[in-house]
């Protein structure tokens, strides 16, 4: 059995670096396999691990309180042997030793480590992006400092017409602000869906009197007494703001992976079955870049609960089972914005040809994007059914065909049984 196989034992230690949804997810996992040894979760954030969705949807919002976002209570952790050491970073690893080192001084041994290190956002680079009133999106604390702003009246303008943009330009439009949207690239959430998604989307925040300023570079933003009043656009207009929100995407957490020597090139590069090349360190979630059996086999960083979540069952099951078997899941997500919900399965490509298939009662629809013919990806508005369909399909092998998909009358569901 190659070191590769390892198959930990009651007396091995696991140290997962990141206390996000990955890492809570490998601790949970890994009991949930029997693992009988130690496991040490090494979290630099200061709370019990959360869930960060709710961060630009519910608690932003203030439908969901502190105690919603946790993942599990702290009685969990206890009952679990699960060792947490919150508040604390991990700031070297020593792979001859196989030891990690935290700020705080203490040292920390592994028979196997998990880097779950996630992403964190990417800074806006321009004069006036430090002045009070510019705010970010990825932790507890930054949604803290967010919410206050909200239902205040005071003018909104959003940086970057990604997820995080649309959703909290969402939840300021609903609190009654005047809300501007500036995106550099000619569509919304052009990374992750359809050209036709876009548009819809669009439209909806439009008719929700959101200004959408598609196409537009961010010059500077302004500031009067250090508080921020504007943001200067590329071509010389200034949207009035008093609070703005960035979110033009994220980092990966790689440094400590790669002063460690390991591969990083997009995130940490792991192989089919998310392994480093250190036969002791596997890298999992939002960190992790991946060969994608639902890309191409191309390596893939995917940004998602379900990747990590599945990402550490995956290496939960290899750590204590030794199947050496490739990841396979069914990459999925959602959105909810205005009341839309949007959830998407599977990869798509910009050269996508798309075939839309709608519900004539009410504003239900999906839209189904094919490479050569073949279904890689739909995305669904307000019909779960749909969604929960396409992740069947893109699991296995009989797929629908885009005449099939564009006949109103074919029973697209009867395709995955077929009759006896
Ligand atoms: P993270 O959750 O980022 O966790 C990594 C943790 O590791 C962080 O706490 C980080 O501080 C810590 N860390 C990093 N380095 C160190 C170190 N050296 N030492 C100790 N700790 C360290 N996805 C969806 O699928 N649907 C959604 O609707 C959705 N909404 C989102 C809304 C928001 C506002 C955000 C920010 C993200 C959203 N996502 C959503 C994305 C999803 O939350 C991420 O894909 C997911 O959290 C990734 O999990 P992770 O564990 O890989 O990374
Ligand atoms: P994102 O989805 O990558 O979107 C960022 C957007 O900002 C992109 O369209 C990007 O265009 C644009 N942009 C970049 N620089 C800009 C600039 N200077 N001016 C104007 N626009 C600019 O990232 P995000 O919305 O920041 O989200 C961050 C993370 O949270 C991601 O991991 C995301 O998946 C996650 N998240 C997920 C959900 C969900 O799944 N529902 C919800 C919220 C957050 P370019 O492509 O040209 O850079």
């Amino acid at each position: 059995m190659s070191e590769a196989r390892t198959v930990l034992t009651g007396q091995d230690a696991v140290v997962i670096i990141g206390a996000g949804q990955a890492g809570f997810q490998a601790a949970a996992s890994l009991r949930d396999e029997g693992f009988a040894g130690r496991i040490t979760l090494i979290g630099d954030e200061p709370y019990l691990p959360y869930q960060r969705p709710p961060l630009s949807k519910t608690y932003l919002a203030g439908s969901l309180d502190e105690e919603g976002l946790t993942l599990r209570p702290a009685s969990f952790f206890e009952r679990n042997s699960i060792e947490l050491l919150m508040g604390d970073t991990a700031v070297a690893i020593d792979r001859d030793k196989q030891e990690v080192k935290l700020a705080s001084g203490r040292l920390v041994g592994y028979a196997h480590l998990i880097l779950a290190t996630g992403t964190r956002p990417r800074p806006l680079v321009a004069e006036g992006a430090d002045l009070a009133g510019v705010h970010i999106l990825r932790t507890k604390d930054d949604a803290d400092a967010l919410r206050p702003c909200l239902g205040d009246g005071s003018r909104v303008a959003v940086i970057g017409g990604g997820f995080i943009g649309m959703e909290f330009a969402a939840v300021a439009a609903d609190a009654g602000h005047e809300v501007v949207v500036i995106e550099g690239l000619a569509r919304i959430m052009a990374r992750s869906v359809s050209p036709e998604l876009s548009e819809y989307v669009t439209a909806a925040h439009r008719g929700r009197g959101t200004r959408m300023l598609l196409g537009s570079g961010v010059q500077r933003l302004t500031g009067d007494a250090g508080r921020v009043t504007g943001v200067v656009l590329a071509d010389g207009e200034t949207a009035a703001a008093d609070v703005v929100l960035v979110g033009i995407g994220v980092l990966p957490n790689a440094e400590l992976a790669r002063d460690a020597g390991l591969e990083v090139a997009n995130g940490i590069a792991v192989d089919g079955s998310l392994l480093t090349a250190d036969p002791r360190i596997s890298a999992i979630g939002d960190c992790a870049n991946y060969p994608s059996a639902h890309d191409s086999g191309r390596p893939t960083r995917l940004e998602s609960v379900q990747n990590a979540v599945d990402h550490a069952r995956h290496v939960a099951a290899r750590l204590t089972g030794g199947s050496y078997a490739a990841y396979q899941k069914v990459p999925w997500f959602w959105t909810h914005q205005l009341g839309l919900n949007v959830q998407i399965a599977g990869i798509g490509s910009a050269d996508d040809d798309c075939v839309l298939r709608k519900d004539p009662a009410g504003e239900k629809f999906s839209i189904y994007r094919f490479q050569s013919q073949r279904l890689v990806c739909v995305e669904s508005v307000n019909q779960p059914g749909a969604h929960m369909l396409a992740r069947r399909m893109l699991a296995g092998e009989v797929r629908p065909s885009p005449a099939q998909v564009a006949d109103p009358g074919s029973d697209l569901k009867a395709l995955l049984t077929p009759a006896v």
